[in-house]
């Protein structure tokens, strides 16, 4: 982890937040290849769940919601996690993580008995700090879906089972939030509410199980790290019948990527109770239903750190070239092609005109179609190791047989293989490989 955190720092992929001013526990900000990486997950799973289907739309609701429906949803009474304080050192724990449930694992003091202490973070609208005025961040997005139902319904003739996509902010008071992006208080999530007949409930769910746990895979997580795992009864969420979590192998251990709940028609029928609104859903044949939802409820800034980790390779005494400068160790990011920030480097070996002119040229042409970048900084060597570093899939290098025969040289970050493609052919020979 000290590795991963380390290189997202020197690379501009995760900083501290407000770092001049000491930063703020467990809050970070995406730097310039973060924010790439960051987007591009959400982009695959856009794709994935929402372009390349016809029973899903998307949505993208407001933060702060009436505060009715943290009510509705049971979040401002249930959504609870047991607190124990430290007589001793009073530092605050989660019962739930604890090994030993007594004893503070800082200094070894008593645990005063476990308080149920709720996550919602509240704030205040409007002018005037007062309990009228009370709102509250959403812990989840999925409430913004349920509160759109018919909305959603009426405005784009979606016939169950359809379902809604959302991707956006959350925010949870954790009570010990760490592990770098794993736990924060402010995170993202990319959630899904499918809504299905009752009775084909369970095959819909074992359908999304998949449909989820392929898709890390798909996008190159390596299958020894990636898991199913059921959820106990004392572990399910109160709106949840039943529920497994997709786990990867961190270095600190399985732990969490995405819940794929079976949410039954638990959330719809709340808000139908506490808004008086119909929430019930009339099929062709005239019959009327409450539908179940299933839910897919992923990380964007977990999944990016299991991406991170899994992609990430050592390669000792180097593999470049055979040159002291690469005989150090090697870092390559090994990140899948939708995944990586930058597609491609423009690399001329010398900064001079004619070949930077020809480069910029090639960078300029690139640029429209891809995030690429140019580099004429070093040796060629290094500049290959900062790229591979950062999981850049393709150094292109101009050399001065360049400007006789029009072609440049393609160096393929996984295989090492190296093409000689015509100038003219780059954008398309590129496509080939990233489309
Ligand atoms: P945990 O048990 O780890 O607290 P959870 O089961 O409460 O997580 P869910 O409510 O299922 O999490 O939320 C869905 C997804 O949102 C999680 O799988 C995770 O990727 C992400 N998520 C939830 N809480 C956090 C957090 N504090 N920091 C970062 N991501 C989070």
């Amino acid at each position: 982890m000290e590795k991963i955190v380390s290189l997202a720092k020197r690379r501009g992929f995760i900083f501290p937040s407000s770092e001049i001013y000491g930063g703020l526990a467990s809050c970070y900000d995406y730097g310039p290849l973060g924010v790439e990486l960051k987007n591009n997950i959400k982009k695959a799973w856009w794709k994935k769940v929402v372009q390349e289907r016809d029973d899903m739309v998307g949505l993208d609701a407001s933060i702060l919601m009436n505060p009715k429906v943290w009510e509705a949803s049971g979040h401002l009474k249930g959504f609870v996690d047991p607190l124990a304080e430290c007589k001793s050192c009073h530092k605050r724990f989660k019962l739930d993580g604890l090994k030993d449930k007594n004893k503070c694992s800082e200094c070894g003091g008593i645990l005063t008995e476990a308080k149920n202490f709720n996550l919602l973070f509240k704030t205040f609208m409007g002018p005037v700090e007062g309990d009228s005025a009370v709102i509250y961040l959403r812990p989840e997005t999925a409430q913004g879906i349920f509160v759109n139902f018919n909305n959603v319904l009426q405005s784009s003739r979606m016939k169950v089972p359809f379902g809604i996509a959302q991707i956006g902010k959350s925010f949870r008071n954790e009570i010990t939030p760490g592990n770098f992006i794993f736990r924060t208080r402010e995170f993202e999530q990319m959630e899904l509410e499918f809504f299905v007949k009752p009775n084909e409930a369970k095959k819909w769910y074992k359908y999304w199980l998949k449909q989820r746990f392929d898709w890390y895979l798909d996008l190159g997580i390596k299958k020894k790290n990636l898991r199913l795992r059921e959820h106990g009864e004392d572990e399910l969420a109160h709106y949840a019948r039943s529920c497994f979590d997709v786990e990867y192998k961190f270095p600190f251990g399985w732990s969490e990527l995405e819940g794929v709940a079976d949410r039954g028609d638990f959330d719809l029928k709340q808000h139908q109770k506490f808004s008086n609104q119909d929430m019930s859903y009339q099929d062709q044949d005239g019959k009327k239903y409450i539908p179940y939802v299933i839910e897919p409820s992923a990380g964007v800034d977990r999944p990016l750190l299991a991406f991170l980790v899994d992609a990430y390779e050592e390669i000792k005494g180097g593999r470049t070239t055979t040159t002291q400068a690469n005989k150090e160790q090697e870092v390559v990011l090994r990140l899948h092609k939708d995944l990586a920030p930058i597609k491609a480097a423009i690399l001329p070996l010398s900064k001079k005109e004619p070949l930077k002119k020809v480069a910029q040229s090639i960078y300029k042409d690139l640029k429209k179609y891809w995030m690429v970048q140019y580099d004429e900084v070093g040796s060629i060597g290094r500049r290959y190791r900062r790229q591979d570093e950062i999981g850049t899939l393709y150094c292109i290098t101009v050399d001065f047989d360049s400007l006789d025969d029009k072609k440049v040289t393609i160096r393929d970050r996984d295989t090492m293989k190296q093409d000689r493609v015509a100038i003219s052919a780059l954008v398309d020979y590129l496509k080939n490989k990233l489309d």
